[in-house]
């Protein structure tokens, strides 16, 4: 069992490295990295010349705020009985929506502000927020957003699955629920089934890392749950992908050549901007290097892909599996906001155990 400090840590520090090492590189194809930074790519996290910090994206300030809305309904559930788990972490994205816009989606929506993790200025910083979430926040009004039953549209962009890491935590001791809210959480803002169900599967593998299996397990186990829901058929496919290239043998190459190998293999998996190519792009890079988060990390953001989500997810995962005491400490020193991470990860716990 990892339901301790070092892997609820790992989970939300990796994550928020991995998005700081991509978000500089987030638009840019491999070429062009390689252009700007040699031809190894980007190799560390880059500070900002004013913070003097690594700066994180929107996935890393949504994951928060999932945190957020957990954390909430787990007060509500042990103080009052009510469990809406979904509807909490609607009103914390609300909250999300306020720090990027200024505003909510409805007046009622004011006593949200309330809440303790707008106290952190950093948060209200603009990231490349995804538009869907944006958008799409904006105007659910009295209370309604989307659901697994009414969808609120079809798009299944990577912002569902980018946040979903803390439900896995959550509900470490019961995967198949972890998928749910996982999915329901995704549902809010992504209506296609290969933008929520991504969502489902990383919770799913987080909560099973967390109960102490093997990373490939974790990641096979998905399969099952995933063939209960509709529409599965996508992600299952890409996520399929991910563990036949990540189990193909390379023997006898030369590293550079490996690594040009890794690469096509990773580019083979898609760009990384929907759902289910995000997250099995993520996927591939953790399964190649479960022990080596460094060379994992690399290869989630030296693509031509969604940099800052594919190292986000693959940080959330690695991060989670192998503990934040494997995370190189430099990095946690350079990444913006580790200290609200630690915050997060431990009232996670408490909550939970
Ligand atoms: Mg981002």
């Amino acid at each position: 069992m990892k339901n301790s400090k070092a892997y609820f840590r790992g989970c939300l520090l990796g994550g928020a490295i991995g998005d700081a090492y991509g978000y500089p590189v987030e638009f840019l194809k491999l070429g062009e990295i390689r252009e700007e930074y040699g031809m190894n790519g980007i190799t560390e996290l880059v500070c900002n010349e004013e913070s003097k910090k690594a700066l994180f994206s929107d996935d890393t300030q949504l994951t928060t705020f999932t945190v957020d809305g957990l954390l909430w309904a787990d007060s509500r559930a042990k103080n009052k009985g009510i469990y809406a788990y979904t509807s909490c972490i609607f009103y914390a994205y609300q909250k999300w929506l306020y720090t990027q816009t200024g505003s909510f989606a409805d007046e009622k929506y004011k006593f949200l502000l309330e809440g303790e993790v707008l106290n952190w200025e950093d948060l209200f910083a603009r990231r490349g927020p995804g538009t869907t979430s944006l958008v799409t926040l904006a105007n659910c009004i009295n209370g309604k957003y989307g659901t697994i039953k009414n969808r609120i549209n079809n798009s299944k962009g990577s912002g569902a699955v980018m946040r979903a890491a803390p439900v896995g935590l959550y509900f470490y001791n019961d995967s198949k629920t972890a998928f749910k809210i996982g999915c329901e959480s995704g549902a809010i803002t992504h209506g296609n089934p290969s933008g929520y169900l991504p969502a489902g599967c990383l919770a799913f593998i987080i909560a099973e890392i967390i109960q102490g299996k093997e990373l490939e397990q974790c990641v096979l186990d998905v399969f099952t749950e995933l063939r209960e829901y509709e529409n599965y058929e996508e992600t299952y496919e890409a996520l399929k992908q991910a563990v036949t290239l990540a189990k193909s043998s390379k023997d006898g190459i030369g590293s550079s050549e490996l690594r040009e190998a890794e690469l096509a293999d990773l580019h083979s998996l898609g760009s990384g901007w929907t759902g289910e190519e995000a997250l099995s792009m993520a996927v591939y890079c953790a399964l190649k290097h479960p022990n080596d988060l460094k060379k994992a990390l690399w290869l989630a953001v030296n693509n031509d892909g969604n940099s800052d989500t594919i190292g986000a997810i693959c940080g959330n995962i690695l991060g989670a599996y192998l503990g934040s005491l494997e995370i190189p400490f430099s990095w946690i020193e350079k990444v913006e906001l580790s200290d609200l991470m630690v915050h997060g990860a431990d009232k996670m716990l408490e909550a939970v155990t």
